[in-house]
């Protein structure tokens, strides 16, 4: 009785956190105690690692660059490997990125899709820049190369992810902030008791954008400060989460830039022919 309050009381909020693990040459920036206390597992993953050769070394995970087909299947399996959950990589799940506003919600009947590139197999989510699911065993992976990555976590009264791409399209479209109304939705809590994680991105330090850009966001967000043609997507993108309704104590930051790390991650501003490092979280409570 006693266990099963505690459990319940358990589920009821995490605050998140990102620590760096390096697990069988793959590096991932991960949030340990979410996985050990409530089954889901969060990752951004770093470049090194992998199998593929320049430019797209080593650990690119995007079907849709120019690498071998049959590097992106083995670095894919590499990164679930290191996370434990091999057994799932016929159940990945990846989007045909668009830089849209469309939110896709995966069930059981979508589990695998885009899983494979080299193999026969169901297509990428057409046309999706966020993915949703409360279904176990299903991971859900997006690729970037200086977007802004975002995962979401609802803990109650379902488990509930998501991963969304937020490039400046994004941001302005205020689409994290539409994934978390979605994602309270499907798992049936308020958006207040959803937790985000922001991965790596180009960081305002190196991302230049002409001054019309810089005012649209200013026309439409609070906290972008006028600063000559830099552009701060991160702040965007916690005003988004925040105007949905999570707390910003409820938000880990990796803080890092893509742009000034290109030995640890891909970046489009550094090199445009080039892999993408990915986020990836999954539900595995019930497996
Ligand atoms: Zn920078």
């Amino acid at each position: 009785m006693f266990a099963s309050e505690d459990r319940a009381h358990a589920h009821a909020s995490h605050r998140p956190d990102l620590t760096r693990v390096l697990r069988d040459g793959v590096t991932v920036h991960t949030d340990e105690e979410l996985r050990a206390k409530h089954g889901i597992v969060v990752a951004f993953s770093e470049r090194t690692g992998g199998v593929s050769r320049a430019p797209y070394a080593d650990l690119n995970l995007a079907a849709h660059v120019g690498d071998d087909p049959v590097a992106v299947d083995a670095n894919r399996h590499r990164l679930l490997a290191s996370l434990g959950m091999a057994l799932r990589a016929d159940r990945l799940v990846t989007a045909e990125q668009v830089h849209g506003e469309r939110v896709g919600v995966i069930d059981e009947a979508a589990a695998g899709s885009g899983a494979h590139v080299s193999a026969a197999g169901a297509q990428p989510v057409p046309g999706t820049d966020a993915l949703i699911t409360t279904t176990s065993g299903i991971p859900l992976l997006m690729c970037f190369a200086d977007c802004v990555p975002i995962v979401l976590v609802a803990l109650t009264p379902v488990s509930g992810i998501a991963v969304v791409h937020a490039g400046w399209r994004g941001a302005l479209a205020s689409l994290p902030g539409s994934a978390v109304a979605e994602l309270a939705n499907h798992a049936g809590c308020e958006p207040s008791d959803v937790i985000a994680y922001v991965g790596p991105h180009i960081g305002a330090c190196c991302y230049e954008v002409d001054e019309a850009l810089v005012s649209h966001f200013g026309n439409k967000f609070d906290t972008i400060g006028a600063v000559r043609g830099r552009l701060d997507l991160a702040a965007a993108v916690r005003e988004s989460l925040a105007r949905a309704g999570v707390p910003s104590s409820s938000i880990a930051e990796l803080g890092e830039c893509t742009r000034e790390h290109t030995d640890r991650y891909f970046s489009y501003r550094a090199a445009q022919q080039t892999g993408r490092h990915g986020a990836l979280a999954a539900i595995t409570e019930g497996e």
